[in-house]
């Protein structure tokens, strides 16, 4: 019997989301989705010293934002509530315990200052095998010694016992057959003295409970799946364990490394998915949402790192995605960050989104600016024109600030030296054809050439110095479509006051 495809996320809330972090969620999504099962949103939160306000409601608020919403989670619940591992912590000692009872594992007495000690005397202490049978655990006490400091409720933890001189072999379905030797693997804590279990027995019990069939998460967890799969092998569940899904590293643009928050901000560009306000420090990181991102173009950026469908097509819609996506065409090298190319997507989406996709969006960043728009016809006719030369929704005000007010200066550089009476006296007469003539972009542009003609000006001389007058600087979308939607009276008006502008001196 195939076993019913569950995967989960299991984000520990210590802060901002990373891009890589959004990528786990996403292959978790799609494969969830591809195979008719369950996405699991669980909060690996049993390490109170790194527990950071506000973020598991970040983290919420980011599947949210990129559509891609758990079937179960802390948030809508499901069969195997609660989905916080803080609040499933009568569910792991047992495990531990059965864990000592079977001889897998132990009771280590040791405080931190008699740990810190062994650290000063031997470099690279590491609790294990080498050092297991000096220090003071139940394996070098007396049963009765045991009974007594845990009768006594002196602090310990719970250590696996990691075998010596064995290689623990598993199968990756992104990296193939992968083994780890025993002897590089220390004993890690399993319970911690405050009674919480540690990441590595907590991930192993709930993807057991949580009756998890896939796990996929980044390249940096897998110097821990041995022990993983050790305790999976120590709990009798191995029957049960998941498959292993590594996912490659998302790397710096020169592909030097791990891409991390710091190179972001070095580069200039956003790692995390959505602003982070950190509460202690109140240093806000931003993100791909506030720098102006369609959700649909982040997620489709994202896919595109380290996976392809095999042939050139790089758009995708969601539904797309779901059909294509298949673990043996996710990469095993790392999959270098490319910014360019993020902003590429972003583009792609804006020019193709309906403006009524992106007409909310857009109206709020106005308002942040102070900027009200009065006539919500004339605002979508003008996005319908500019969204193809925007790059993030932001870009929005710089490209149609114009639109709405006339420019405040004129690139007079790009006129100036090349002005002449003959163009003023062109414009004089432009205006008075243009007041009787029918406002449409093939007329007007009809009209314009004609005159150049008759006053034997190359159109092409006339046509920056027009475009100068209605915009200010040398950009914007065709000048003629730009007239249209000012209007008549507008594009006179602007014509006027530049003719004497650019006349002046
Ligand atoms: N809690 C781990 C994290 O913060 C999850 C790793 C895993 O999925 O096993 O990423």
């Amino acid at each position: 019997m195939t076993k019913k495809v569950r995967v989960r996320f299991a984000p520990s809330p210590t802060g901002g989301l990373h891009l890589g972090g959004v990528r786990t969620v996403l292959f978790n999504y799609l494969f969830a989705r591809k195979h008719g099962g369950d996405f699991i949103l669980r909060i690996e939160d049993t390490d109170q010293s790194r527990y950071v306000e506000g973020a598991e409601k970040y983290i919420l608020d980011c599947l949210a934002w990129c559509g891609l919403n758990p079937d179960e989670g802390p948030l809508n619940g499901g069969p195997y509530a609660p989905y916080r591992q803080s609040e499933r912590k009568e569910n792991y000692r047992k495990y531990a315990e059965q864990l000592v009872n079977d001889g897998y594992a132990y009771y280590a007495f040791d405080t931190p200052e008699e740990l810190d000690q062994q650290r000063q005397v031997t470099a690279n202490f590491r609790y294990g095998h080498e050092n297991r049978n000096s220090l003071r655990n139940s394996l070098t006490l007396s049963a009765q010694e045991t009974k007594t400091l845990l009768e006594q409720g002196v602090p310990h933890v719970i250590r696996i016992k990691i075998p010596i001189n064995e290689t623990v072999h598993f199968y990756d379905m992104i990296r193939g057959g992968v083994s780890f030797e025993t002897n590089l693997v220390d004993d890690k804590v399993l319970l911690k003295a405050d009674g919480m279990p540690t990441y590595h027995l907590a991930v192993v019990v709930d993807d057991y409970l949580m009756k998890i069939s896939h796990a996929f998460r980044g390249e940096e967890w897998l110097p821990s799946a041995p022990v993983h799969i050790l305790l999976w092998e120590y709990l009798g569940w191995k029957a049960d364990m998941p498959e292993w899904v590594h996912l490659p590293l998302i790397l710096k643009p020169d592909g030097n490394g791990k891409l991390s928050k710091r190179d972001g901000d070095r580069l200039g560009f956003p790692v995390y998915a959505m602003n982070w306000k950190d509460p202690k420090t109140g240093e806000t990181t931003r993100g791909f949402r506030e720098m102006g991102y369609l959700p649909e173009a982040f997620v489709n950026m994202l896919a595109l790192l380290g996976w392809n469908d095999g042939t050139e097509q790089e758009i995708f819609s969601m539904d797309e995605l779901i059909e294509k996506f298949s673990i043996e065409r996710v990469s095993k090298a790392g999959a270098k960050f490319d910014f360019e190319k993020a902003k590429w997507f972003n583009h792609e989406y804006i020019k193709k989104n309906q403006v009524s996709g992106i007409k909310h969006q857009v109206l709020e960043i106005l308002k942040a600016k102070d900027i009200q728009v009065e006539d919500n016809e004339y605002f979508e006719k003008v996005l319908e024109t500019v969204k193809e030369r925007m790059t993030f929704l932001q870009d929005f005000w710089e490209q149609a600030s114009f639109f709405f007010e006339q420019p405040a200066s004129y690139d007079l550089n790009a006129v100036k030296p090349k002005w002449s009476d003959a163009k003023t006296e062109f414009f004089n007469e432009l205006i008075k054809k243009y007041e009787a003539e029918t406002w449409e972009a093939a007329s007007l542009e009809v009209a314009f050439k004609a005159l150049a003609d008759e006053k034997a000006i190359k159109p092409g001389e006339l046509m920056l110095p027009m475009r100068i007058m209605l915009v200010g600087g040398k950009f914007g979308p065709g000048v003629f479509d730009i007239a249209v939607l000012l209007g008549k009276e507008e594009t006179i008006s602007r014509i006027k006051k530049a003719v004497i502008a650019f006349m002046a001196e």
